[in-house]
């Protein structure tokens, strides 16, 4: 069952690959000419949720989110 959301700012993005360096949820694409991640599934269990905080935690310019499904909040 999924319990978390994962929120990308893309626009934001500065494409320093240091989420997808951490997270195999995590990849990068490149989109009109600009070097973007992109997370694999926007929806993520328990079990997926310390691995895609640690690629929220590694992003400089904070534009990784995650948030927990069931009581709205913000994990990070
Ligand atoms: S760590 Fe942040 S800025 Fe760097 S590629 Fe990932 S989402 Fe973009």
């Amino acid at each position: 069952m999924t319990k978390y959301k994962i929120k990308h700012d893309i626009g934001e993005c500065i494409g320093c690959a240091a989420c997808a360096a951490i997270s195999d949820n995590w990849e990068m694409v490149e989109i009109n000419g600009e070097e973007k991640a992109k997370p694999k599934k926007g929806e993520i269990d328990e079990s997926e949720l310390e691995d895609n905080k640690e690629a929220a935690e590694s992003c400089p310019v904070e534009v990784i989110h995650i948030v927990d499904t069931e009581t709205k909040k913000k994990i990070i």
